[in-house]
């Protein structure tokens, strides 16, 4: 049996459009994340100069409001 396409563990994003600068970045870091009720919900990412800014860290259950 082989597995077409399949290379290991599917990496994270490795670009991703930075909420606050909306560059795209190849060092994404996950800021946000939006809860939905009928999905698992989207992350949001920011380079890691705004990551910093953003404060990185809080984890879906970990929600600051
Ligand atoms: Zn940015």
């Amino acid at each position: 049996m082989t597995r077409e396409g399949i290379a290991g563990p599917e990496p994270a994003v490795s670009v991703a459009l930075c909420i606050k600068c909306h560059k795209l970045t190849d060092a994404p870091v996950a800021v946000r994340w939006i809860e939905s009720d009928s999905g698992p919900g989207a992350t949001l990412y920011a380079c890691p100069e705004h990551a910093v800014q953003l404060g990185a860290g809080p984890t879906p259950g970990d929600v600051i409001r």
